[in-house]
């Protein structure tokens, strides 16, 4: 019936992953049941899909089903769909190699796992579906034919790191599976799945909500009736699921677990989420709605193709995946099923994006995520802070993307402080601590907590005890640009404009020492002016210094140095902007060079200091020099000189 059969090599990632499985330690080897019955009621969703917008496809769609049969004898089990199916390049490209977005953090956390203990974390982090299979078989077949294709492919593997593929002539279209199933291990977890209860537990468990029909062959005795005879064995396929859609279904009907294997496989996870949102909208648009928060961040959140969440349905029929118009970008991470009752099953991703219905679900679901987010920063502060943690960063994109939510947005977030070393504040908890006469709020943007705190720009902050926000993510820089209060308090920058952090009465007793100093310092400063022009935009005196001697500030309407280099590294062209240079009045540095200018203003040493003293500001804030290897010379000349 075949041709020739030919041998490949699987990917290297792959191989190490099903070496893994082959030796997998795994607790739950029964998921691999889930795992083909998901990959299976995928394939008869597509072909659903495929039969109603291409009507030249010739292919049956009145009974479209899952058949599970198990022979005990030959200890065999094979999982059956008559669904779209898969061309041998298909095969090879989707069941030889791992999905290619992953293969790169695959390989990083291979060769972390060094011993097959670590397997359970690596299992449940990739969604590695098919190659479970390897847990409980010996060797696999796969047989497909492609919806519209006439030659199928066999597909033959022992998980030895190497697969055969041929082409074989007659096959029924859809794929089957077939597993020589290792033998029963009970204290290992493995378990028998030749046997009928077994399988028919497992379906109950994991798949009872796959909208398509799962049959299993059951055998029935009757008995011999009164005449005599033999008993009569009839054979009848039995459906093993409910089918019915767990969206449909209130929220008290639905147990945490049913979710949970829900969740498992349109989320194609293995670990539980960490919430559930149920939703039900009657009135001019009628839909329901069944979200899911992770309890991980996928490894591909922040790449170019990072899968957006959302199934959409319309009256139970699976329309698409991946519709990114029914959520915002910051909400990718949010798995779940829109089914709608008044969309056509004709509708387009084009036609999505401009439904007003669309819109309308996207608006609500919006708020209702929002919201589910604040209830449990407030109910349950330990979730929360797993949902943080993982989704933070992504979650403030929504700063700069989504006005209407700004609020409700501020609201959920938590911020690093100076408060704390290990707990982190919302701007409610922020505001709440604010000093007397305090009415702004203070963050420091920078690349490390650490690299803040040690920055010139909070001395005076630490000093007179004000809480500062510590941001430390990239979107931090960006975000701050858009939201200028929280609150009714404006969000400040330490390191921009002027800082005023002295009470009335502080000010007015300072007020003739400031006026003496202005004084002093005018030539200075007039001095320094022109010879770091090339610089610095202006020189003052600071009011936020207390051990350092300079430091830079960006104006208040600059833009700032971090913000520029992102701009820079995401291609656009940004001017230079100079800041402003600001001394600490009475730091001996400053005074000493006050001093050599008014006695040697023509002398080139002190045109030096003058630059070094700018330079070393720039290192203290952690910015990068113009010329680190003119300041290196600089330095050593001077250093020599000491000796
Ligand atoms: P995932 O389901 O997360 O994509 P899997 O390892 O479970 O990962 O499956 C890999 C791919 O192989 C699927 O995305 C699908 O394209 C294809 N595939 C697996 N099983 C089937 C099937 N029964 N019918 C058609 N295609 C399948
Ligand atoms: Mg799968």
């Amino acid at each position: 019936m075949n041709a020739t059969v030919e041998q490949f090599e699987f990917q290297a990632e792959a191989r190490q992953l099903l070496d893994l499985m082959i030796h997998s330690v795994y607790s739950n080897k029964d998921s691999f049941l889930r795992e083909l019955i998901s990959n299976a009621s995928d394939a008869l969703d597509k072909l659903r899909l495929e039969a109603f917008r291409n009507k030249d496809l010739d292919v049956d769609t009145s009974d479209l089903h899952i058949v599970i049969d198990v022979d005990k004898e030959a200890r065999t089990l094979t999982v059956r769909d008559n669904g779209i199916g898969m061309t041998r390049d298909e095969v090879v490209d989707l069941i030889g190699t791992l999905a290619k977005s992953g293969t790169a953090r695959v390989r990083q956390q291979l060769r972390e796992a060094e011993t097959v203990g670590d397997a359970d974390a690596l299992i449940g982090q990739f969604g590695i579906g098919f190659y479970s299979v390897f847990m409980v078989a010996d060797r696999v077949e796969l047989l497909t034919r492609k919806a519209g294709e006439s030659e199928a492919t066999r597909w033959e593997s022992s998980g030895d790191g190497t697969y055969t593929i041929a082409s074989v002539d007659d096959a029924p279209q859809g794929t089957s599976v077939t597993l020589h199933l290792k033998p029963e291990d009970a204290e290992n977890e493995l378990h028998d799945y030749t046997a009928g209860w077994t399988i028919r537990s497992l379906v109950k468990k994991y798949s009872d909500f796959i909208a398509w029909p799962i049959r299993m062959d059951v055998e029935r005795r009757s008995p011999a009736d009164d005449e005599g005879g033999e008993d009569t064995v009839t054979v009848e396929a039995e459906t093993l699921n409910s089918m019915k859609a767990l969206w449909a279904r209130s929220k008290d009907e639905v147990s945490a677990e049913e979710y949970a294997e829900f969740y498992k496989h349109i989320a194609h996870a293995w670990d539980d989420p960490l919430e559930v949102i149920a939703m039900k909208a009657e009135g001019t648009f009628e839909y329901q709605a069944l979200l899911f928060i992770p309890s991980h961040a996928p490894f591909d959140l922040f790449t170019q193709d990072a899968h957006v969440g959302i199934q959409l349905y319309v009256r139970r029929v699976f329309i698409m995946g991946d519709c990114d118009q029914l959520l915002p970008q910051y909400l990718r991470f949010v798995k779940g099923v829109v089914d709608a009752s008044d969309m056509s099953l004709n509708v387009s991703r084009e036609i999505l994006q401009q439904d007003r219905q669309v819109k309308a679900i996207r608006r609500r679901l919006t708020k209702k995520v929002l919201s589910t987010i604040a209830d449990l920063q407030s109910e349950r502060p330990e979730d929360y802070r797993t949902f943080w943690t993982q989704f933070g960063r992504v979650v403030k994109e929504g700063l700069l993307s989504d006005f209407d939510n700004r609020d409700a947005l501020l609201r959920v977030c938590s911020f690093a402080s100076t408060r704390s070393d290990e707990e982190s504040t919302t701007l409610a908890g922020y505001v709440e601590r604010m000093k007397d006469g305090q009415d702004q709020i203070f963050y420091a943007t920078g690349d490390t907590r650490e690299q803040i705190l040690r920055s010139p720009h909070l001395e005076a902050f630490k000093a007179k005890g004000y809480e500062v926000l510590l941001l430390t993510d990239p979107v931090d820089e960006v975000w701050v640009q858009n939201v200028t209060e929280f609150d009714g308090k404006a969000l400040q920058s330490v390191a921009r404009g002027e800082v005023d952090l002295e009470s009335d009465e502080e000010k007015s007793a300072h007020e003739a020492e400031r006026e003496e100093q202005e004084k002093q310092f005018a030539d200075l400063i007039g001095w320094l002016k022109e010879t770091l022009g090339e610089h610095v935009k202006d020189v003052r005196l600071s009011a936020r210094l207390t051990e350092s001697p300079a430091c830079l500030i960006t104006d208040a309407f600059d833009i700032t140095p971090a913000l520029a280099r992102l701009y820079r590294a995401s291609g656009q062209e940004v001017p230079v902007t100079k800041r402003i240079l600001e001394l600490n009045p009475d730091h001996p540095l400053v005074t000493g060079l006050r001093r050599a200018h008014s006695e040697r203003a023509q002398d080139p040493d002190v045109a030096e200091t003058a630059e070094l003293l700018y330079g070393t500001a720039l290192l203290a804030e952690g910015g990068a020099l113009d010329d680190p290897a003119r300041f290196a010379d600089l330095l050593a000349a001077r250093l020599a000189r000491t000796l």
